[in-house]
């Protein structure tokens, strides 16, 4: 039986995940696949080849590090402590599009994939279209994709029962149409009633049907954007990752840790120099009970990828009592750390809405600007 729940909170948040039994500190609370989807356009042309449907990336620990360090000699030690599986690579059987495996070939097509099925060396193909018209839209660092949009709609359309995956997806928007401009325009910038017309004739263009529609009058549209802008949820995977994590669990001498740990530093110097920080395979995801998650600046959860694909865990970062709230913080570490007014000028810019959280409403004394920084940082996004 799930140890959870989603239902409406006394505060003014709305819905949000509670816990029905106990947690401990580490534990697994849940663990989700995505209702869809994809990875960011500029990372898949960046050459971070990754499973089209799951998202696992397809190279080993050690193709990895040499194509991201420039290093072809690069030889990873413990190589077998970590599984790739890379015999099992696939193509879909009309296109190609790379899968990890057989399942999650068929599985995209399931969902989605039927509708979507194209020759990608076909410049005049509307996705490639859309997908060119986005990339000089967003550049990295990528926030979201377009062709989540895409799968999502697709994945309406697609559904043997449409109208109920069409209320699954509606389920996620629970905004006024001014605040999904507003997001909307914080997502596009300045010409964002200009791209935002562009965007929809051309997904026009390649999707239509009786049940997606609604998805693309003016309104809809611009909802539905709003929608992946807020609810899409990053999912990172890195081979190298999973290798380094692995090897902290192999037993060895205090010499051998000692020496491998040196490796290892060696080796991210060597990466960063060549790739800067972007470093993982990165796309976004629809979570149905993540989604449900509310903020909080001091959380009791939070999510990774562990399985080095897209599905999601959730895990206690501190013990959690049934009847309590399940908050992960939608901020990243280092904007975590800042002052109230901080954190809650970019959770009002991103999410629109004002955090009330233990830790805020401990803070609410707190002056408005805390350091010389925060505030030049403030000036220079206004
Ligand atoms: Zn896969
Ligand atoms: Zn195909
Ligand atoms: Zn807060």
């Amino acid at each position: 039986m799930a140890g959870y729940e989603i239902r409406t909170s006394n505060s003014k948040k709305g819905k949000g995940l509670f816990a029905t039994k106990k947690y401990d500190q580490g534990a697994v609370i849940l663990e989700e696949d995505p209702l869809v989807s994809c990875q960011f356009a500029w990372n898949a042309a960046y050459r971070y080849l990754a499973c089209d449907y799951c998202m696992r990336p397809l190279e080993t620990p050690e193709q990895n590090v040499r194509r991201l360090a420039c290093k072809p000699d690069i030889v990873l030690p413990h190589s077998n402590c970590f599984e790739t599986n890379l015999e099992s690579i696939t193509t879909c059987n009309q296109c190609a599009v790379l899968y990890c495996s057989e399942m999650c070939r068929d599985r995209a097509y399931a969902t989605y994939h039927r509708l979507l099925c194209y020759d990608t060396s076909d410049a005049q193909h509307p996705i490639t279209v859309l997908l060119e018209a986005w990339k000089q839209m967003h550049y990295p660092p990528e926030t979201t994709n377009i062709m989540l949009l895409v799968r999502i709609l697709a994945y309406i359309e697609q559904s043997s029962n449409p109208s109920q995956a069409a209320a699954k997806i509606k389920q996620f928007c629970h905004r006024t149409v001014n605040e999904d401009a507003e997001l909307v325009h914080k997502l596009l910038g300045e010409q964002f009633a200009d791209q935002l017309n562009t965007l929809r004739d051309l997904t026009s263009n390649l999707i239509s049907g009786e049940h997606v529609q609604e998805f693309l009058t003016p309104e809809g549209f611009c909802s539905l954007m709003a929608l992946i802008g807020t609810n899409g949820q990053g999912i990172g995977t890195s081979p190298l990752a999973m290798w380094v994590n692995a090897v902290l669990e192999i037993t060895m001498s205090d010499d051998e840790r000692q020496q491998i740990d040196l490796f290892i530093d060696k080796l991210y110097q060597y990466v960063e120099e060549e790739s800067g920080t972007f470093l993982n395979t990165e796309g976004s995801g629809l979570f149905q009970l993540q989604s449900a998650c509310n903020h909080s600046c001091a959380p009791n959860a939070e999510s990774s990828f562990p399985y080095g694909n897209h599905r999601i865990q959730l895990k206690a970062l501190k013990p959690i009592l049934p009847g309590d709230e399940i908050c992960i913080s939608y901020l990243d570490d280092c904007a975590l750390q800042r002052s109230r007014h901080s954190r809650q000028k970019e959770l009002a810019q991103n999410y629109l809405f004002v955090c009330w959280c233990e830790r805020c409403s401990s803070q609410s004394s707190q002056p408005d600007c805390t350091s010389e920084e925060e505030m030049s940082e403030d000036d220079a996004d206004d």
